[in-house]
């Protein structure tokens, strides 16, 4: 039985002139260290997504608890278990629910959480691609999912895809045009991205410069639906080109978390704009989320946006992702 274990640490210290800084460290820690949960797991890999970037870099709005090991996602093996859901050896994914927020994270060899949050790796995934899909690739489906609640299909016009080279963007444009949609891919890096979109499904690259200043309320209508993760002007554009009936989901605020449009196009196109929380998502929403990826993710589109890095580099990754400068999505090998 392993004593100890490597984690990444975060505290907030104060310096010598009393102010509070948040840091960031790799630690060797025991599993008395780690929280409260009925299902201990022996963690294989965890992932960066924007948040553990936050977490990480010292930036305010992820960590909720101090001192705390971060990291949203982790795919791993049961150790063992008194939730009666689960036994040792089950392969298991954990995205949101507080993890590397209000409790000890993924970016940990080890991991004491709730069973209850817990889903199976699906079989044709396995763990490094379920860590690699993480909570970004889970929210992706579930963005495309409340497109599909919406009534939306493929005939219906194109659908776009903002800060699409991200992780969120990247795997809704893989889904979505393997569904037969038409995506368009909003990216400020279309000049090194753009080959990497058109690979993934997009049939057309937008310069997201056109999306991030104020626009007109109303503008032509070009979009069935919107997957938009970047917020403020960029949403508010999109929101204002949908069609009649239309739907844009919002995740994120990469551009910002304000929302300056106006109600016009709720009101005389009928358009409809959906939330997605991928962290609060309940079980049955994260099975069929789970199940869809399974099915209708290509996986060597995926293991294309893929890059697996050791855990002393997730907070270079981190600052990276801060930067906007990560294509696709990161996977940590915690071991
Ligand atoms: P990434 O950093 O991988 O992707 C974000 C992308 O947004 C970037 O790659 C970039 O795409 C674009 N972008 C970055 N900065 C700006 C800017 N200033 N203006 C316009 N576009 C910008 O992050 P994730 O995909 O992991 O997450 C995306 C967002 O979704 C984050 O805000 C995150 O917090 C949120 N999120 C929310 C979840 C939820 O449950 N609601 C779950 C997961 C994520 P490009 O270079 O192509 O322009």
């Amino acid at each position: 039985m392993m004593t100890t274990f490597r984690a990444w640490w975060v505290s907030k210290e104060t310096d010598a002139s009393g102010t509070a800084m948040q840091t960031a460290s790799v630690r060797e820690l025991r599993d008395s260290d780690l929280g409260a949960g009925d299902t201990l797991i022996s963690v294989q890999y965890s992932s960066i997504n924007y948040k553990d970037g936050l977490a990480l870099c010292g930036r305010p709005g992820v960590v909720r608890s101090w001192p705390l090991i971060p990291g949203i996602d982790l795919a791993g093996t049961v150790e063992a278990s008194d939730s009666g859901a689960w036994s040792p050896g089950d392969r298991v994914v954990l995205t949101g629910a507080g993890l590397g927020e209000s409790s000890h994270g993924g970016l940990s060899q080890r991991a004491r959480v709730d069973g209850s949050a817990l889903v199976r790796v699906p079989d044709a995934l396995g763990p490094l691609r379920t860590a690699a899909i993480g909570t970004a690739g889970f929210t992706a489906m579930l963005s495309v999912l409340a497109v599909e609640r919406h009534g939306v299909s493929p005939a219906d016009g194109p659908v776009l895809v903002t800060g699409a080279a991200g992780g969120v963007g990247s795997v809704a444009v893989a889904v979505l045009s393997r569904l037969g949609f038409e995506v368009v891919a909003s990216t400020g890096r279309a000049d090194s991205e753009g080959e990497y979109l058109s690979a993934l499904g997009a049939s057309q690259i937008l310069d997201r410069a056109a999306l991030l200043e104020p626009g007109k309320p109303m503008q032509s209508q070009r979009y069935a639906a919107v997957v938009d993760s970047v917020g403020s002007h960029t949403l508010v554009n999109a929101i204002a080109q949908l069609k009649d009936g239309g739907v844009a989901t919002a995740c994120g605020l990469a551009q910002g978390s304000d929302l300056p449009g106006t109600v016009l196009p709720f009101i005389l196109r009928g358009v409809s704009l959906a939330g997605i929380n991928s962290v609060y998502a309940p079980l049955p929403l994260r099975q069929e989320a789970w199940a869809r990826l399974e099915r209708d993710l290509d996986l060597d589109l995926l293991d294309g946006m893929t890059e697996v890095i050791p855990l002393a580099a997730a907070k270079d990754s981190a600052e990276r992702i801060l930067a906007g400068g990560i294509r696709g999505r990161t996977v940590v090998d915690v071991n």
